[in-house]
């Protein structure tokens, strides 16, 4: 039976063959989902660690399906891509997220995920095609992938962030310390910034792990002289402990959760009123 990775088995817990039926019905709503254009970006803040300005925002995916409701792009995503469905749903999302931004008034940053799927020839010459269309300007976008998009074969890797940061592009690489070769990857590419995955995040006054963990990707980062934004902040309390070590940039449900585009602007608002 095919599996989807991530997804399949935390999702749904009815027998195999129920759970057949449901991976079938959840691809057929996906194909639809993608032809009528219904997958949604949202957004969520990233912020400046010292003053809580608001620097940027991470476009997320969301997809309601009308049958079976809000379903998480941890699973949609991996459907998406096991089904070569990945490149429409980036491209459309990006392209309403942009259309959005090139609407509002500040130049904030825009983060968007790329899939290891996407990271080919095609990547650049969309992406350009993207920024005319929109008008967007190339150096408030950020790229964030994954080692997975890179390892096997850096040397096309380097080539793609090359052009990349030639247009002004920011790279990040996302979910750092999580893979099996995190140091690998960042010695030999020229990423911009790292984020520090969320699983790190967390309870950093109580657990000793975390916070080392966290306090050595930090002075890491300001060593080779590459921004960082920490992830899943939920607490102030590491908010502080982040704060203290000079993170500058952080992302978490403490400051917000993704967002729909309409309350991005009550958002900034009432922030800026802060
Ligand atoms: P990610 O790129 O690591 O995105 C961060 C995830 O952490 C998001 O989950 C976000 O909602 C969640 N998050 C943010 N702050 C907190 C927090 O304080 N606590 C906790 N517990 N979680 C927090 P989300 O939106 O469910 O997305 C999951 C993953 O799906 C993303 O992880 C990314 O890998 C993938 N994804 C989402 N949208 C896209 C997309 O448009 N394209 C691609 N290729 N992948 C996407
Ligand atoms: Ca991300
Ligand atoms: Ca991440
Ligand atoms: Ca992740």
């Amino acid at each position: 039976a095919k599996q989807y990775g991530r997804g399949g088995y935390t999702f749904y817990n009815e027998d195999l063959g129920d759970q057949l039926k449901q991976q079938a019905l959840l691809e057929e709503e996906l194909k639809g989902a993608v032809e009528r254009m219904d997958i949604e970006p949202f957004f969520q803040p990233i912020v400046d660690i010292e003053n809580g300005h608001v620097k940027g925002f991470e476009v997320l995916s969301r997809w309601t399906s009308p049958t079976l409701g809000a379903v998480p792009p941890d699973i949609f995503i991996t459907i998406a891509e096991d089904m070569g469905l990945i490149d429409a749903i980036t491209w459309q999302v990006m392209r309403k997220a942009l259309k959005v931004a090139a609407s509002w008034d500040n130049d904030l940053f825009i983060a968007f995920n790329m899939s290891p799927h996407l990271f080919n020839d095609e990547l650049l010459m969309n992406i350009k095609w993207q920024l005319s269309e929109s008008k967007f300007d190339p150096k408030r976008m950020e790229i964030e992938i994954t080692e997975n998009a890179v390892i096997g074969n850096m040397d096309e890797a380097r080539v793609a962030l090359d052009s990349l940061k030639d247009l002004g592009i920011q790279v990040s690489l996302d979910d750092f310390g999580t893979g099996f070769s995190s140091l690998a990857t960042l010695s030999k590419l020229p990423f911009d910034k790292i984020k520090i995955d969320k699983s790190f995040v967390t309870d950093l006054d109580s657990m000793p792990q975390n916070a080392k963990i966290v306090g050595a990707i930090l002075a890491l980062a300001k060593s080779m002289e590459i921004a960082v934004t920490a992830e899943g902040i939920e607490t102030n309390d590491d908010l502080n402990f982040l704060s203290a070590h000079e993170c500058l940039q952080g992302q978490g449900y403490l400051f917000a959760r993704p967002m729909h585009a309409q309350d991005v602007s009550n958002f900034l608002a009432d922030a800026n009123e802060l």
